[in-house]
């Protein structure tokens, strides 16, 4: 910046959480410890008090991640709808959990008599009733999700052939043709599969997504299991604070050849995808 001057965008590009889909299975999973147990107390902001209100006294039957969507499904038949978006997140504990952020920032507060439960600043958050819930059109779009264990591959594969010649690397984002996949994954799955993001999606081929597939989701799984930040680089190979094979390495030499890592803006949202343009094909 000239004359030293501070950058107004500069707080914009700090680097910050950006939950995908192992995010949001490892809340889910933190989440079931409150199944089961009648809701003691429920805190929403003002315009929720209608929905929320109600939910005392109901207890969590079942918790569900869909994509980065995440479910609450409870015994009234309503259904806690959330999606973080870039900036929500949940923290989970037992009873007394201190509060992380300033009251303002809280979206859905749920305490049960042993655990509290807390979301922060999530974008999405909404009660549903059961056909508001079927209804739901971002939810009924959903592609087949990577972290489930039936994650229908054939079918990721004919919505994926819809894409055209949409770059890959900006299709694996659209939830509507696979769920699960952000802007870390997206990077560092294809690294690992040795596919260029640049390619057209029609011109992938089925064994291209297989070994896609095969390559991510036993990472995807692996970070789920994982507290802290995401991190793809097998703990052997990491040096410092590096995590990633290539996801925010810009010019930085590749871990297995070299060549400098480079990045490219894709798609309607301009997210950045990182590549190295020798090993991805
Ligand atoms: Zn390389």
């Amino acid at each position: 910046m000239p004359g030293g001057a501070i950058d107004p965008t500069a707080r914009a590009r700090l680097p910050r959480p950006v939950p995908e889909g192992p995010t949001v299975a490892r809340w889910a999973e933190a989440l079931r410890a409150l199944e089961g147990q009648p809701l003691v107390s429920v805190e929403a902001p003002r315009r929720w008090r209608p929905r929320t209100d109600r939910l005392v006294g109901s207890s969590i039957g079942s918790v569900e991640s869909r994509g980065k969507h995440l479910l609450l499904h409870l015994s009234t038949g309503d259904t806690i709808h959330a999606h973080a978006l870039q900036y929500g997140s949940w923290d989970v504990g037992t009873l007394g959990l201190p509060l992380r952020k300033e009251p303002r920032f809280i979206r859905l507060r749920l305490r049960t008599a042993t655990h509290d439960a807390v979301y922060y600043h999530g974008p999405v958050m909404e009660v549903l009733s059961p056909s508001e819930l079927l209804a739901h059109e971002a939810l009924a779009a959903l592609g087949p999700d990577l972290m489930h264990d039936d994650f229908d591959a054939r079918e990721a594969r004919r919505r994926l052939a819809t894409a055209g010649e949409r770059p890959i690397g900006d299709a694996l984002l659209d939830q509507r043709l696979v769920a699960g996949i952000g802007n870390i994954f997206k990077s560092e799955g294809l690294f690992l599969a040795g596919i260029d993001p640049r390619r057209a999606t029609r011109g992938v081929s089925a064994r291209d997504l297989t070994r896609l597939w095969r390559r991510l989701v036993p990472v995807m799984h692996e970070s789920a299991r994982q507290a802290g930040p995401t991190a793809t680089l097998p703990p052997a190979r990491r040096e410092g604070r590096q995590r990633h094979w290539v996801y925010r390495r810009r010019g930085h030499a590749c871990f297995e050849c070299g060549t400098p890592i480079a990045m490219e803006r894709q798609g309607e949202f301009r997210r950045a995808t990182y590549y190295c343009p020798a090993c991805q094909r």
